[in-house]
């Protein structure tokens, strides 16, 4: 059964306190990069602060510098997994229009393949 030390708690929480296993590919005191069990790219990481912040929409002046380090996380992931030149798209998606499940913030980082844009067309065609 899953255990939660707060009711704002996700999954998330459990892979930053190392509880249960990811795929972790960058750590750092404010944030956590790892592979997405249900990759959409041929390199699909999430990019989660430390902190918990449930959606965008709870962002507060004093989370901008976590969440501009999350950018900052991507940059250097990208540079190091060679895709900077390429390109790669990073996501926030919020509650249930903006496609969110797991309502602890998290940067998807896609890459590996060009990518069609804009989005709400790649939904329309397979709604
Ligand atoms: P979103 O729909 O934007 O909230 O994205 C949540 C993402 O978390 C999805 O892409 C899931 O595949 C991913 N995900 C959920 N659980 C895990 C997990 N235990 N390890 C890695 N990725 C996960």
């Amino acid at each position: 059964m899953t255990q939660h030390n707060s009711p704002e708690e996700t999954i998330f929480s459990r892979i930053i306190r190392k509880e249960i296993p990811a795929d972790i590919v960058y750590e750092d005191e404010l944030a956590l990069a790892f592979k997405d069990i249900n990759p959409q790219a041929p390199v699909h990481l999430l990019i989660i602060p430390k902190k918990i912040i449930p959606t965008t929409n709870h962002i507060s002046k004093d989370d901008r510098e976590v969440v501009g380090h999350l950018h900052w996380v991507a940059a250097q992931l990208a540079e190091q997994l060679g895709v900077a030149h390429d390109g790669f798209r990073t996501v926030m998606n919020c509650n249930e229009y903006g496609g969110q499940t797991v309502y602890h913030i998290h940067l998807h980082f896609l890459a590996g393949k060009p990518m069609g844009w804009p989005p709400y067309q790649e939904r329309l065609k397979t709604a």
